[in-house]
């Protein structure tokens, strides 16, 4: 088998064909064995719980090849885990983990030419997702269910360098007290749209959310959770149930504790603290983590010392580390890198 013939250095952070996906269906009360597929299109039912109540709930991880040669992914259970909470607060039939994660492999084997080369920054996005596909009118859950991951080439995130963000404080929510903030549903999106137009119509590159409930401690943005480095070294993290937990933030506590020897904290972090840290960043599993350089707070500008220009001393500590556990140039703690095939 032969490479796709792609430039994968130019390749954006958009839908790229690939050949296989892999589909299982649950009707009956149960899940059919599931099988790799070579159409990219579906066909439902107008009425589709999916489409009339947004029954759906996705997740998101990378393949990529590491120093010596191997395809692996990152972490694939807990993605798997995630979607099982996921579902369970959607009323959705579970898929099983380990089925889960075989389905990860299938379809990263089935695609091992779109996978990129080592050392080209760019990485096979997996979008394992599920929905409801059967006519429901009545608003209640549907009885029928699909489970699909497509996979789709993508490029670096720091294509054109290192460039920190700008972010606004939200006046917005992204998540109810007693919501559906923790789970990563399709809903949390479709709401945040909005907002997220509105933030750069205006010349921001995120909303940056504080809790609904009282309007002084910071959440995360639409689609990354936030770790701050205080002025002594610490990274700390917000502490709320109305987080996703983001498997690269957790993942960073564990190298920033166990690699780094820094001191860790995830705590309720108020909005009026921003002004005492000394570096900010943005972590998922696209970027790893963005770094921050500014949020403004309704005209009032807290920038943090590591600047504008580049990632600060601590966060490229922590990038630098976690990516180099993934790309197997660092050890990595056991279990974290599953190798396909
Ligand atoms: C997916 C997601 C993240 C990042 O999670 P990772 O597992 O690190 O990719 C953070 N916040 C929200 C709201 C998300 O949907």
């Amino acid at each position: 088998m032969a490479k796709k013939d792609i430039n994968w250095g130019e390749l954006g952070f958009g839908y790229v064909k690939t050949d296989y996906r892999f589909v299982a269906n649950f009707k009956d009360g149960k899940w059919d064995d599931g099988q790799l597929i070579t159409d990219e299109n579906i066909v439902i039912n107008e009425c589709a719980g999916v489409l009339q109540y947004a029954q759906t709930c996705f997740e998101g991880l990378k393949a990529y090849t590491t120093e010596d040669g191997k395809i692996v992914c990152f972490r694939p259970d807990l993605n798997a885990q995630r979607m099982a909470d996921s579902c369970e607060r959607l009323k959705m039939p579970v898929f099983p983990v380990e089925k889960f994660v075989e389905a990860v492999e299938k379809v990263v084997a089935a695609n091992a030419d779109f996978v990129p080369p080592y050392g080209s920054g760019a990485t096979l996005y997996l979008r394992p997702y599920m929905f409801g596909s059967n006519a429901v009118i009545g608003v209640k859950p549907a009885t029928e269910y699909q489970f699909r991951i497509f996979a789709t080439p993508v490029g670096p995130y720091f294509k054109g360098g290192v460039k920190p963000l700008t972010l606004r404080i939200s006046d917005l929510d992204r998540a109810a007290p007693m919501g559906t903030g923790h789970i990563k549903a399709g809903l949390n999106y479709a709401m945040s749209l909005y907002n997220i137009v509105d933030a750069h119509d205006n010349g921001f590159d995120e909303n940056m959310y504080v809790d609904s409930a009282t309007r002084t401690y910071i959440e995360e943005t639409g689609g990354a959770n936030i770790i701050f480095i205080t002025k002594d070294g610490k990274v700390v993290t917000p502490k709320s149930n109305t987080i996703l937990p983001s498997i690269t933030r957790r993942s960073l506590m564990i190298v920033a504790k166990d690699y780094l020897g820094l001191e860790v904290e995830e705590r309720p972090v108020r909005v009026d603290e921003l002004d005492s840290f000394a570096e900010c960043g943005l972590c998922g599993t696209a970027a790893v983590i963005s770094p921050v350089g500014k949020v403004v707070d309704h005209g009032k500008e807290i920038a943090f010392p590591a600047g504008m220009t580049e990632m600060g001393p601590v966060t490229k500590k922590l990038y630098d580390t976690l990516t180099g556990i993934q790309m197997g140039r660092l050890p990595a703690p056991e279990g974290w890198i599953k190798t396909i095939g």
